[in-house]
């Protein structure tokens, strides 16, 4: 239809089909999924097992150029590809995104489920809640967030033995340890299992864990760009007795537990990683874990990108890419190429309206450069320039024909926005050409580096940095988890997206500057180490802020 309808009016004029028709369609069986109302359903794991013997099908990464504050189709083009895969060239395909954040949803960005006539429906219960996991991993953080305090409140309060009865309390005159438990008791050298054989002093070495109020690192999080609650005090109630503390809210998809659902393959495997996230240090030191709190809730139920995804998901979850599709569009070229700023609410400038073959030469710059970035990793490269209505024939061919230049495998433009899948099926043979070819993946860096060298390495190979520079706080978190033993995690950058420096405003391939590193955190259990780079905050602004993230966080892999 001309003009395309709102993305909302789309869904809604399609009634989806009954989720376990679809789900007999690509060849579930009926007990392998699991339904939440009429059109959508959960996977179960034993369809893994049942076929564990196939081969891996091919698998290709949906990446973008820099984009501008108002997402250049990532998600929609994932959704037109493998339309046009599925329905235009018979190829068994799916598609795989986040659940989105709610945080940009109810902001500037509107959705993350596509759009037009390549969206997923129906796609305000997507946008929304789709099957609640963002929430589970909401309460499973912050009941962990609960529990630190908590803990730290008990400790200061109570005597020892009365502190043991709680964690090992008497069930019918009977004290007995949880598996976990005994696992801790080990830990400190104790290797007992029946609660009465404790003496005093081991009672008193399993009861506290000392934690150092300055070291936790576990926050509390919450799905909405709430920008007041980036710096908190709490516990300020009479009964918090001396327990308040500066703290800080993150935006619920950069919990850990959210990069530990992404990350896991099995519930044992993440029972394992929600048990070894590291919350905080003790006064000696030593690292404190989620399994020290014995704690037995947990999530349940799942970048800025390639360099992420390539370096960590793929890395844990040892599948090899075969393709990467890089989305572009000629309003990014041209705000990469010294156009205005662009701003959401704000109605576009002329540059962006009208052809301006200038500024999408200049700004192709920034494309050859997120070229590169995948050709470091060995993986052919597919550009999809996600065609707007305002873009002319001039403009598509330059940017499809510098791509190409610049050493991408191919660039073709893409309507699946406006006309549905049989809009990308040139996209479609493409990928499907590339993925034919056999991958030469190699990672960017070995993890046995030190940290500061693969923080270094990424800084500089991907992102074109001079060097980096660590503050003094980074230095000494970097310290001490090396000292931990966490020195050998990959690295995930927390860093703008909008920008390949951390200043949100530099435009096109910025050069020579210097990275700031103001902190460093870590997800153990995720298994990853998490430089914050310059300014860039974990809980984003409502109005349009360098932190915002769609249905990819910067933090999460
Ligand atoms: P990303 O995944 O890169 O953040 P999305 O796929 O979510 O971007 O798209 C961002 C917004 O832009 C969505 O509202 C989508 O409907 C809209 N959009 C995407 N492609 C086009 C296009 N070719 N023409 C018009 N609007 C588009």
């Amino acid at each position: 239809l001309s003009p395309v309808p709102s993305d909302i009016e789309i869904s809604r004029a399609q009634t989806p089909k009954a989720v376990e028709i679809l789900a007999k369609e690509i060849g579930l069986l009926a007990d392998e999924i699991e339904i939440y109302g009429k059109s959508k359903a959960k996977v179960r794991l034993s369809l893994l097992e049942r076929l564990k013997d196939q081969a891996d099908g091919k698998y290709v990464l949906v990446a973008g150029i820099t984009p501008t504050p108002l997402g250049e189709g990532k998600s929609t083009v994932t959704v037109g590809l493998v339309q046009a895969l599925t329905a235009h060239l018979n190829v068994n395909s799916f598609a795989c995104l986040r659940q989105p954040s709610q945080g940009p949803t109810f902001g500037v960005k509107g959705g993350a489920a596509g759009g037009g006539y390549a969206q997923v429906i129906p796609m305000e219960e997507f946008n929304l809640h789709l099957t609640g996991d963002i929430h589970a991993i909401t309460a499973a953080n912050n009941l962990l967030a609960a529990a630190i305090d908590a803990r730290i409140l008990h400790e200061n309060t109570q005597t020892d033995k009365a502190l043991y009865n709680r964690l090992v309390p008497s069930v019918n005159g009977v004290r007995e340890f949880s598996k976990i438990q005994v696992a801790r008791l080990k830990k400190l050298g104790i290797n007992k299992t029946d609660p009465s054989a404790l003496t005093e002093e081991e009672m008193r070495k399993f009861a506290r864990l000392d934690i150092d109020p300055s070291t936790i690192t576990w926050q509390r999080v919450v799905d909405t760009n709430d920008r007041f609650l980036r710096k908190i005090t709490v516990g300020q109630a009479n009964t918090e007795k001396g327990c308040s503390r500066q703290a800080q809210f993150d935006i619920a998809v950069a919990s850990e537990i959210m990069a530990v659902l992404a990350l896991t393959d099995s519930l044992s495997d993440m029972k394992e990683r929600l048990g070894r996230m590291v919350v905080a240090s003790d006064r000696n030191g030593q690292p404190v874990t989620a399994d020290d709190l014995v704690l037995t809730e947990a999530g349940f139920g799942a970048d800025i990108g390639m360099e992420k995804f390539f370096n960590i998901k793929c890395r844990a979850s040892g599948l090899v890419p075969s393709v990467v599709v890089l989305v572009a569009t000629v309003r990014a070229l041209k705000m990469h190429g010294g156009g205005p700023s662009v701003t959401a609410g704000v109605p576009l400038k002329k540059e962006y309206t009208e052809e301006n073959l200038q500024l999408v030469a200049d700004g192709c710059c920034n494309l050859e450069k997120q070229i590169q970035i995948a050709q470091l990793f060995g993986v052919p490269v597919v550009v999809a320039l996600n065609v707007f209505k305002t873009d002319t024939r001039a403009e598509i061919d330059l940017v499809c024909e510098l791509a190409k230049r610049a050493g991408a495998f191919n660039a073709v433009p893409c309507y699946h926005w406006s006309i549905g899948g049989k809009g990308s099926v040139d996209l479609a043979w493409a990928v499907r050409e590339a993925a034919s070819k056999e991958s030469r993946f190699q990672f960017l860096y070995d993890v046995q580096l030190p940290i500061v060298e693969k923080i270094r390495t990424i800084a500089q190979c991907v992102y074109g940095a001079k060097d980096i520079e660590l503050s003094p706080e980074a230095q000494s978190k970097i310290d001490r988890y090396t000292e931990q033993g966490f020195g050998n995690l990959p690295i995930c950058m927390a860093k703008t997206h909008l920008s390949l420096s951390h200043q949100p405003d530099k435009k096109g391939v910025p050069k020579g500057f210097i990275l700031p590193i103001s902190d460093v955190r870590a997800s153990i259990g995720a298994g990853f180490i998490y430089p914050l780079v310059g300014t860039h905050t974990s809980l984003p602004c409502p109005s349009l802020s360098p932190g915002v993230c769609s249905n990819s966080c910067p933090f999460s892999p």
